[in-house]
């Protein structure tokens, strides 16, 4: 695919730990990486969820990529406001609801190589912050 670009396929790619300084996303399972270099390897159609998420508060909070490669949301909501029905086809939301991970992750059934990873909110309530994707 042309937006591969080298050094993005493939698990275990330590790029350094950095720590995202964001509460809501520390997770004591993943080796953090830095955000910028994993937002080069998202394809389109994630790239697209989080510019969406970003365009409405809920910027791109951390990035790891030896448990699964994910990015992390800041917040579980608002996502996925204004996604193009083209690309919102393409998506699936996967709910983890597992305190020790996360909420929820969104993936692209196109390219698998990433996901999107949606952090609990501070009350651990909220339970569809991708309504309208189809589960999987
Ligand atoms: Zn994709």
């Amino acid at each position: 695919m042309s937006w591969s670009r080298a050094g993005c396929q493939g698990p275990g790619v330590r790029l350094g730990s950095v720590a995202s300084g964001s509460r809501t996303c520390q997770n004591p399972h993943v080796t953090y990486v830095p955000i910028e270099a994993s937002l080069r390897c998202l394809c389109p159609e994630l790239t697209a969820v989080v510019d969406d998420a970003t365009a409405s508060g809920n910027a791109a909070a951390a990035s790891w990529r030896d448990f699964g490669q994910a990015i992390a949301l800041s917040a579980p909501r608002p996502v996925v406001t204004s996604i193009s029905e083209s690309v919102r086809a393409n998506l699936t939301y996967r709910p983890v609801g597992d305190p020790h991970y996360w909420l929820g992750e969104i993936h692209c059934r196109i390219h698998p190589d990433w996901f999107i990873a949606l952090p609990f909110g501070p009350s651990f309530e909220e339970t569809t912050p991708a309504a309208g994707l189809p589960r999987y």
